[in-house]
């Protein structure tokens, strides 16, 4: 495969970062912008233009394959129209990719930051020798990305593989979905430290009430992971158990599509090994028997660049 390039644009709430980055993974130029969110959406479109301007003249003549773009908030493909973004004031329904094929006549694609993140891992890191994942973004909630020969599965409108939503009891906890039981109304960030708080009020001599300064609310995914590591038994149960109702869901996934291999990237994925050697197991108990073997649960090796390598990989 020849060497192309791609400018990958990871669009947050904050901050514009873009990159030219060639297929083998090479940073040849990059720029970081204000989104500025507050101000209106032509405003970002304007800073997502300028970002582009500032690194397309880096590819000195060679030819640019094309635009990816990382997006928070729904996004409806094909035609890459950006709906209702948190943290992004005014933005009801932008057309975004046309707006800017429309600026610089490359191929233009647009997708949310968990796919993102997934075609990060598929063509850059973890997944890079598997044609096949599922992907999972394990943080404030849970993301997912389905892999498919290589190239990230839409399903239809583009909104396959929102796996955290996927019940896991249909009487249990209430998700801000307005489903019950979804995966993410146990393991996502938010949860799973408010779940802590409660336990941790029946065990106050435990380490992660320490670490959060004594006030249950400000315990943390980090928090608990710190103290799992120290010995403390009910870290390590909490952990165990979040690993487990993630495998659940996983299992039920491996299961449809007949897969062997996810990667998890975000936040909290950080924690020990213990946690992915429970969701291994977790896994392999709600799989049928002929798919457990070569079942395998890895980490993303990505980090905080997923965002602009994924965008770029779209493309490539
Ligand atoms: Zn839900």
């Amino acid at each position: 495969m020849t060497n192309q390039l791609a400018v990958g644009v990871d669009l947050g709430g904050t901050t514009v970062k873009t990159a030219l980055i060639d297929s083998g993974g090479t940073v040849i130029a990059q720029s970081k912008l204000p989104t500025l969110a507050e101000v209106n959406p032509p405003a970002v479109i304007g800073q997502i233009k300028r970002a582009i301007r500032d690194v397309l003249p880096h590819a000195a003549g060679r030819t640019v394959a094309g635009i990816g773009i990382g997006a928070p908030g729904l996004i409806q493909n094909p035609g890459g129209i950006v709906k209702s973004p948190p943290n992004l004031n005014g933005w009801d329904e932008v057309p975004l990719a046309d707006e800017i094929r429309r600026e610089f006549g490359l191929r233009v694609e647009v997708d949310n930051d968990a796919n993102v993140a997934a075609v990060a891992e598929a063509k850059f890191g973890a997944g890079r020798t598997h044609r096949d994942f599922l992907f999972i973004i394990w943080g404030t909630g849970v993301g997912g990305g389905i892999i498919l020969n290589g190239e990230i599965y839409r399903g239809t409108t583009g909104g396959a593989g929102e796996v955290g939503h996927i019940s896991i009891d249909h009487n249990g906890l209430l998700c801000n979905c307005g489903t019950r039981g979804c995966v993410e109304a146990y393991v996502g960030q938010k949860y799973l430290s408010k779940r802590t708080a409660e336990k941790v009020r029946s065990s106050p001599s435990s380490k992660i009430l320490e670490l959060a300064g004594g006030d249950p609310e400000r315990i943390t995914p980090l928090f608990i992971s710190q103290a799992a590591e120290a010995g403390d038994d009910l870290a390590k149960e909490v952990l165990v158990e979040a690993g487990t109702l993630l495998g659940v869901m996983i299992g039920g996934v491996m299961s449809t599509l007949d897969f062997r291999i996810t990667v998890i990237g975000g936040g909290v994925s950080a924690v020990g090994d213990f946690v992915y050697d429970a969701i291994l197991r977790s896994v392999r108990n709600n799989v049928q028997k002929p798919l457990r073997d070569g079942i395998r649960i890895v980490r993303a090796e990505l980090g905080n660049d997923a965002g602009v390598f994924g965008a770029a990989g779209m493309v490539l």
